[in-house]
């Protein structure tokens, strides 16, 4: 029989993708134990902006009214800047009616979300870092968790794993891959007191640098700055680094003189993390947890969103077999994310030479039909496929 520590579905972390597992799971009327090492409302390293397609998932979810409870700003488009060139992903202008961009807090979000999943019958366990996972045979059957109480051990059917970046699970289990290329560091921060409105999202690359403003409230933006691994001098501080790496952003320094810096600067470094499988007998990985790639092109919680609905779908399947296996998801996961991941290198390789960037962007802003693709795309809401034909390619790039 199901006890407290013996529910049906461990999960483990209370980021999106843990949230909104754990919610889908506990509607089909699975006991599900969520356990999330922080207390939240806290704090996570990222540019707090949502993509319409992330809205469209929360929206699914059904926790869309909860989200928009919490501050925040409905942002209609995203201008992509390449030192001179812009380009301007109109979601509204594409979608009139349809849900906007967010940009709101990740204390804010994530917090709604979790709440949500426990208004959904989910056990949330805060302040329960958990260690290692617990495995019978070639199986894992639970977790091993530090709780208030002292040391703890949670026996399950199935543990979904949604730690993160830095997933002790995925560590502990053997399954991370080194991961070469991209390697950078994320620096965040919020502002108050900007010079000029800023309306929408803004992403400004250059020269393997880039740097995102995404307002979070009415007088507050969130100020991401991505860099290569290793260009901060080791005499600099992060503060310092920070801000003279942003000064020489034209137009981000433009909207930050005379602004207040209201936060601490967060930073996440290297970022991008690969695994070797994100499935195996009474385990699955999920979010941040099977892979992250880059924020460039702004995907991260969408992919935990989406990975989601695949993740409970997969523990619904494994539930009924006697190897526990998640059949079909890593399946699933590819034919959902690697259209778009491709896309996503083909960017990434874009930003390795700011004369091609520009020239890319200058066409795309041109071109209707390219931009009006890669609206859909950037936004998350339309299949990246279309992006990988030759005939996209050569409208974005002749002359
Ligand atoms: C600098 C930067 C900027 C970004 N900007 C954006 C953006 O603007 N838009 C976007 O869509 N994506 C962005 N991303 C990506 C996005 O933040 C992630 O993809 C997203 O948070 C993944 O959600 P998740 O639930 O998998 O993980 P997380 O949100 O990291 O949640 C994991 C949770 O697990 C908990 N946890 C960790 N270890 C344990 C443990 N041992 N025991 C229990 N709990 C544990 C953590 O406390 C955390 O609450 C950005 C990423 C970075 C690094």
């Amino acid at each position: 029989m199901a006890g407290l520590n013996r529910p049906k579905v461990i999960v483990v972390g209370g980021g999106p993708a843990g949230s909104a597992t754990a919610t889908h799971l506990a509607r089909t009327g699975l006991e599900v134990t969520l356990l999330e090492r922080a207390g939240f409302p806290r704090e996570k390293a990222c540019a707090e902006y949502c993509s319409p397609g992330v809205v469209d998932a929360i929206d699914e979810l059904g926790a869309l009214d909860h989200v928009r409870a919490r501050q925040h700003r409905d942002l209609s488009q995203m201008r992509i800047v390449a030192r001179g060139p812009r380009l301007t992903l109109d979601f509204a202008n594409q979608r009139p009616g349809a849900n906007p961009a967010l940009g709101i807090k990740r204390s804010e979000l994530d917090d709604a979300l979790l709440r949500f999943a426990e208004k959904n019958g989910v056990r949330v366990l805060e302040r329960t870092r958990v260690s290692a996972p617990l495995t019978r045979g070639n199986r894992v059957a639970g977790v091993r968790a530090r709780t208030r109480e002292g040391e703890q051990t949670f026996e399950a059917d199935f543990v979904v794993a949604a730690d993160g970046l830095h997933s002790t699970f995925a560590r502990s289990l053997g399954l991370e891959k080194s991961f070469r290329w991209p390697r950078r560091l994320g620096l965040v921060a919020r502002f108050r007191g900007v010079s000029e409105p800023v309306t929408g999202g803004q992403m400004h690359i250059a020269d393997g640098v880039y740097a995102g403003v995404s307002p979070v409230g009415e007088d507050e933006v969130n100020v991401s700055l991505v860099v290569p691994m290793g260009s901060k001098p080791p005499e600099a501080s992060t503060a310092e680094f920070y801000e003279s790496t942003l000064s020489q952003v034209p137009g981000v320094a433009a909207i930050l003189s005379g602004a207040e810096r209201m936060s601490a600067i967060r930073g996440v470094g290297p970022m991008a993390r690969r695994v070797r499988r994100c499935a195996g007998p009474g385990c699955l990985l999920v979010g941040d947890a099977a892979g992250f790639f880059d924020p460039l092109t702004g995907e991260g919680i969408h992919r935990a969103l989406r990975g989601a609905e695949l993740a409970a779908a997969a523990v619904a399947v494994a539930l009924q077999r006697e190897d526990r296996m998640p059949v079909g998801y890593e399946a699933g996961r590819d034919a959902q994310f690697n259209d778009k991941e491709r896309v996503c290198r083909l960017i990434q390789g874009m930003l390795l030479s700011t004369p091609v960037l520009r020239y890319a962007a200058r066409r795309a802003g041109a071109r209707p039909e390219v931009r009006d693709n890669l609206t859909g795309i950037l936004g998350d809401y339309t299949s990246a496929r279309a992006a990988l034909r030759p005939a996209f390619l050569w409208n974005l790039f002749r002359p």
